[in-house]
């Protein structure tokens, strides 16, 4: 078999890579994430990042746990580069691990510039982002020649108060919209994309956990969303895909084999 590791550079003293994880599926790490795993001294690692690729690294790295969300202890962003910047001047090789891709929706440019204004070496490596690992894993295609020529990736998350997506302009761009962090607000978003012209009955798709052991899946029209999310049936985290797209999934259900059955895990 190919020697891997020779596909990625070597992992240099000092460097930090900044790396996406994928959606949770150890299968669905790219090989320099995979190498970045054999040869760092420190990850640092948010919340979504399972022990499945967490069991990856080298003996004898330390792992650093620097997630954000709700019920865990927060660790501020500023403190996290901080963090970063002095693993790497301590002569660490650095693996920031970040779920997904480090690019969306991730944080991973602030940590980039934060990095580049130190003067830390870094790399990036993209990941495979849950809101297309999410519909792929259960057959719907984020576009198709017949459907959708774009497709919007939106937060129901705003960093700051009162700074917020403006829903029903998004509804009437008319493409399918893959919402990530929308758990939380589920409920306005959904009535806010009906009053944005989307039909109620507009197909949606809810995958929470996608591509791990816990995964499920819930499908349901735009106008039940919020009693769903209201009654508790919507757990973070999800991915939630609103539009046409989503009904793709019951032409080609019955043939789909997710990996993660095919892997038992
Ligand atoms: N950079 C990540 C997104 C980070 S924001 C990426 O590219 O995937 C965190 C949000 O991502 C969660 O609130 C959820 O909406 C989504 N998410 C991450 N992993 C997920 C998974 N396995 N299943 C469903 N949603 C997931």
């Amino acid at each position: 078999m190919t020697d891997l590791s020779r596909l990625s550079p070597v992992f240099s003293p000092g460097e930090v890579w900044l790396v996406g994880a994928g959606p949770g599926d150890p299968g669905l790490l790219t090989v320099h994430a995979l190498n970045a795993l054999a040869q760092a001294d420190a990850v640092v690692h948010d919340a979504l990042i399972g022990e499945g690729v967490l069991s990856l690294a080298r003996d004898g790295a330390v792992l650093e746990y620097a997630g954000k969300r709700g019920g865990r202890p927060s660790a501020q962003q500023d403190a996290i580069c901080e963090r970063l910047i002095a693993l790497a001047r301590a002569g660490k090789r650095v693996l920031r691990l970040k779920g997904g891709d480090p690019f969306v929706f991730g944080r991973g440019g602030e940590e980039a510039l934060a990095l580049a204004r130190a003067g830390i070496r870094f790399r990036i490596v993209p990941g495979v982002s849950s809101g297309l690992a999410a519909l792929a894993q259960h057959g719907v295609p984020a576009t198709t020649r017949d459907t959708n020529h774009a497709v919007i990736l939106a937060t129901g998350h705003c960093a700051a108060d009162g700074e917020s997506v403006d829903w029903e302009a998004l509804a009437r761009a008319g493409a399918p919209i893959v919402l990530y962090m929308a758990v939380a607000n589920l409920g306005g978003i959904a009535e806010a994309l009906i009053r944005g012209g989307l039909a109620p009955t507009t197909p949606t798709l809810v995958v929470h956990g996608a591509t791990t052991a816990r995964e499920t899946l819930l499908e349901a029209p735009l106008a039940q969303l919020p009693s769903l999310a209201d009654g508790g049936a919507i757990a973070s985290p999800a991915i939630v895909a609103v539009g046409a797209i989503a009904a793709f999934r019951q032409a080609i259900a019955e043939h789909v084999q997710a990996f993660r059955q095919a892997v038992g895990s």
